[in-house]
C-alpha cells in the first residue's frame, strides 16, 4: 500500500510502497478515508520532542487524524467489527492501567501516540492499524463524512477535552485563544458552542477571518506588537482578562501572552507543543500566577471514553468540524502540505483524502 514515510529529519517525507497491516490479537486495520495534515506531524518531521522523550524516528509513517473504515479485527476483538466506520484517537490508550480504567485513557500509562512511534503506525497511508481497537476505536454517527471527522482524532477532540475537562468552561465566561491554526480553530468554535465569549488571536489576518466565521466575538491582530500590547488588548475586551485561556500553538511567546491574559483565578490550558526554540521550557510569571491564583494546566488529546460527549454536541449541530476544512490533498501532496506549515502558509484544517 502508499504511505508516507519519515526518512530523514527536515527532508521531505518519502511517498512509498509499504506492508499492508496485520490486525494484533487486539488490534483493527480500518482502511483510511480521510486524514487531517496537523501541525504535530510538522513538529515530528522537524525532529521536535527528543526533550521529551518524544521524537518520531525514520522509517515512522505520520498520520495521526484518521477516519475510515474496519476491514479486519484481531481474534480477542468484541466490540468493533467489519464494516464499522471509525475515527481514531492519537493517543491510543491500553484500556487496562489505572489511568485507562479510571477514565483517563489519553494519558495511559503504557499508552502509544498513534503516528509517533514505530508500534503505531500512522494513517499517511491506505490502512492503518489500531492498537487496543475496543478501547481506542470511535464509532461515527450516520451520514457523517470522513472527511469532516478525520479533525476528531486529534484538533477537534483536544480543543474539546482542553475546554471541558482542563479549562472548565462555563457558559458567558471569556475564553481567550492564542493561535488559530486548527486546534485553535476548533478551540474558538467549540468554545462558542459551549456558551462561552471568544477572543481570538494570531498574527494573520486570514485565520482571524476564520475565527470570527468561527464564532469569535472579538479577534485581536498580534503581528508586530509586543506581548503587554497584546495582552492589554485581550485584558480589555474580557473586562480584565479571561476565565480561560488557552495556548494552542506553544511558543514561548503565545505561552506567555496567555498567561498574561488571565484575570484573577482565571486557568491557562497549554495545548501546543514547542519548537526547538524552546525545547518545552517557557520563562512564566510565577508570583503573577501566584498573586492571581491563577492555574496553569496541561491537555494531550482527550480520553476515549469520552467521546460520546463530544458526539452528542455533534448531533447537536452545535458544531461541524467540516467548516474548518479548508483544503482536501491526495497522499502525494503530504510532503509538501507539511513544508508550507514552517512558515504558517497554511490555513484552517487540510486533510488527505486521496491515498492510491
Ligand atoms: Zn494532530
Ligand atoms: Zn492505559
Amino acid at each position: 500500500m502508499r504511505a508516507a514515510v519519515l526518512r530523514e529529519h527536515g527532508e521531505p517525507l518519502e511517498i512509498t510502497d509499504v506492508d499492508r497491516p496485520d490486525p494484533a490479537p487486539h488490534g483493527a486495520v480500518v482502511a483510511v478515508e480521510a486524514c487531517g495534515v496537523c501541525r504535530s506531524d510538522w513538529h515530528a518531521w522537524q525532529g521536535h520532542g527528543e526533550w521529551v522523550g518524544d521524537r518520531a524516528t525514520e522509517g515512522q509513517i505520520l498520520g495521526h487524524e484518521p477516519a475510515g473504515r474496519v476491514v479486519a479485527v484481531g481474534d480477542h476483538v468484541d466490540r468493533v467489527r467489519e464494516g464499522d466506520r471509525v475515527a481514531v484517537p492519537f493517543n491510543l490508550g491500553d484500556g487496562s492501567c489505572p489511568q485507562c480504567l479510571s477514565g483517563h485513557g489519553n494519558v495511559c500509562e503504557d499508552g502509544l501516540a498513534l503516528g509517533f512511534q514505530q508500534e503505531a503506525q500512522g494513517a499517511f497511508a491506505e490502512a492503518v492499524h489500531v492498537p487496543h481497537a475496543d478501547y481506542n476505536a470511535m464509532a461515527l454517527p450516520d451520514g457523517v463524512s470522513a472527511r469532516d471527522m478525520a479533525a476528531l482524532g486529534c484538533r477537534f477532540m483536544t480543543a474539546f477535552h482542553a475546554l471541558t475537562a482542563r479549562g472548565e468552561v462555563g457558559g458567558g465566561d471569556w475564553v481567550a485563544v492564542h493561535g488559530c491554526g486548527g486546534v485553535g480553530l476548533s478551540t474558538v468554535h467549540i468554545a462558542d458552542a459551549l456558551g462561552a465569549q471568544v477572543v481570538a488571536v494570531d498574527i494573520r489576518d486570514a485565520a482571524l477571518d476564520l475565527a470570527d466565521d468561527l464564532g469569535a466575538d472579538a479577534v485581536v491582530n498580534a503581528a508586530g506588537r509586543d506581548g503587554r500590547a497584546v495582552t492589554g488588548d485581550v485584558r480589555s475586551v474580557t473586562n480584565g482578562g479571561a476565565h480561560v485561556s488557552v495556548d494552542a500553538l506553544g511558543v514561548a511567546e503565545t505561552c506567555r501572552n496567555s498567561v498574561f491574559s488571565l484575570r484573577r483565578r482565571g486557568t491557562h490550558v497549554q495545548v501546543g507543543l514547542t519548537t526547538d526554540e524552546e525545547r518545552g521550557e517557557v520563562s512564566l510569571p510565577v508570583e503573577r500566577l501566584a498573586m492571581m491564583e491563577a492555574d496553569f494546566r496541561g491537555a494531550r488529546g482527550m480520553p476515549p471514553t469520552r467521546y460520546d460527549e463530544l458526539l452528542r454536541l455533534l448531533e447537536s449541530d452545535a458544531i461541524e468540524p467540516g467548516r474548518l476544512v479548508r483544503r482536501e490533498v491526495s497522499l502525494e501532496a503530504v510532503p509538501e502540505r507539511l513544508a508550507a506549515m514552517t512558515d504558517y502558509e497554511t490555513t484552517g484544517v487540510e486533510v488527505v483524502t486521496e491515498f492510491a
